[in-house]
């Protein structure tokens, strides 16, 4: 312990200078395997660490000496860039049965839909000019009219995210005026997408109507006065609101729209489909609302992500009237908002699969709709590789998968998974570890075991899976 501040300034003058650090050959065996300015930042970060440490006198003189004849420098800072060189959006094993996980980039798009978003990036693409006249149009022309074919709605445009669509609609109708929410749907989504906060950055007055557990449409009716320039439905994907509760029908507020000549929206968050050949999801996910039911009610426009329950690249989908759409479209914001190239393309892709009568295959869609008695023998063969590893005691149990990114709150859909324990590691040390690894695997800890959940592995995920156990699990 430094006690006094001569002990400190001691300490601060024994701290190696960067260009005795950077003469040691130790520091040459790391810009070996890196820039230079790189393991030059870590390892002044590194110093910078041990400073901190000396300040607040948590390092003395004599400690100090201890790590530099041990060499700790070099080590830590090759700790740091082990870390390093593994950062960034790397290929990374879901084993936690959340199927639509953000923190893991929520829907893997179907190979089909890969294929065409890597050409897309790899090369010049037919993106905004018509091929046969010549002449410029829009980006997503295309998808408009795939959108328009799968849903029957008048018109559609895609934009960069969910959040980007509402914030559109928004601006559109209602910048300078009023839009009218219940109180019951004013949801926060993901920490940062609130939506009284994007109404203000849109520029619209929020007038909120009824209580946080009943909302009746003669809230909606009284609230309307010539300053209101949209009604919006916001489902509350991420909680439920149960016991004395009621809110009004998206039927009921477009009613109420056309009555009173006020652009009426829907946003569903997830956008559930029913598709041709793939199973039914509606049964499964809890009453989550249907895309094709929020189009049927009659309001102006509906918006979802694309990759939600649609299983496709993230976007911000918008479907409704040929009017309100084009209104949408002339709107500077859109420009700012507009898909890029890659994501089209796999959502152009993913759509074509659709309504090819392939909705089946998406990856996501076979995950939500895989059955408990389909997974058991995944989970069993899992249970059967990892078992013989050293340390490792495996079951399988049965338990629940969650459909994940504030779709149907709640609802846990039935699997099987295999419930790891290790003789000397926690489940929490072992589920670190197993993030750690080459491939980063992501699991569940619960009730002192790691859960492995085979319902959002993808082909090939087992054998990485069994490889991240092996390597993190030799010489434990
Ligand atoms: C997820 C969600 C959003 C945000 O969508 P992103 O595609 O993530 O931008 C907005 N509204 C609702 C109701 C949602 O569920």
């Amino acid at each position: 312990m430094a006690r006094s501040s001569s002990d400190r300034d001691s300490a601060f003058r024994r701290l190696p200078s960067m260009d005795e650090v950077l003469r040691d050959p130790r520091a040459a065996a790391l810009t070996s395997r890196a820039p230079r300015a790189l393991v030059l930042e870590l390892l002044a970060a590194e110093l910078a660490d041990w400073r901190e440490e000396i300040k607040e006198g948590r390092l003395d003189g004599a400690a100090l000496d201890g790590r530099v004849a041990q060499g700790d420098l070099y080590h830590r800072a090759g700790a740091r860039l082990e870390r390093e060189l593994g950062r960034g959006v790397v290929r990374a094993v879901n084993a936690s049965g959340v199927v639509l996980n953000t923190g893991l980039g929520r829907a893997p798009v179907h190979p089909e839909a890969a294929e065409a978003m890597r050409v897309a990036a790899e090369s010049y693409c037919v993106l905004e000019v018509d091929r046969w006249s010549g002449e410029r149009n829009q980006r997503d022309d295309y998808l408009s009219d795939l959108l328009r074919r799968l849903t029957g709605a008048e018109a559609a445009i895609g934009v960069n995210n969910n959040a980007g669509a509402v914030l559109l609609v928004f601006n559109t109708f209602a910048q300078g005026g009023r839009a009218l929410v219940s109180r019951g749907e004013l949801v926060e989504i993901g920490g940062s997408f609130r939506v009284p906060s994007v109404m203000e950055r849109a520029g619209v007055e929020l007038v909120e109507v009824g209580t946080t557990n009943r909302t009746r449409i003669a809230d909606y009716a009284a609230a309307v006065d010539a300053r209101t320039g949209l009604v919006i439905k916001v489902h509350t994907s991420n909680f439920r609101v149960v016991g004395f509760t009621e809110e009004a029908s998206a039927a009921e507020i477009a009613q109420l729209g056309h009555d009173r000549g006020v652009t009426t929206a829907f946003d569903l968050g997830s956008g559930l489909l029913e598709l041709a050949g793939a199973r039914p999801l509606a049964p499964l996910l809890g009453g989550e609302p249907l895309l094709s039911d929020a189009i049927a009610s009659g309001v102006d426009v509906v918006t979802f992500s694309g990759d939600k329950l649609l299983g496709g690249p993230q976007a911000g989908l918008l479907v409704g009237t040929a009017a309100a759409i084009a209104k949408l479209r002339k709107n500077p914001l859109y420009r700012a908002l507009r898909l890029d190239k890659v994501a089209l393309a796999g959502l152009e892709k993913t759509l074509e699969l659709v309504l090819a009568g392939r909705g089946g295959e998406l990856p996501t869609r076979a995950m939500l709709a895989a059955t408990a008695d389909e997974l058991r023998p995944r989970a069993e063969a899992l249970s059967k590789a990892l078992a013989v590893l050293p340390g490792l005691a495996c079951t399988i149990v049965a338990e629940g998968s969650q459909p994940g990114s504030g779709s149907a709150p709640g609802v846990l859909l039935p699997t099987w998974v295999v419930r790891a324990t290790h003789s000397k590691l926690s489940a929490g040390a072992l589920a670190a570890r197993l993030r750690a690894a080459t491939t980063p695997v992501f699991a569940r800890v619960q009730e002192g075991a790691v859960l492995l959940d085979p319902r959002t592995l993808l082909p090939g995920d087992a054998e990485r899976l069994v490889a991240a156990f092996r390597a993190v699990l030799s010489g434990s």
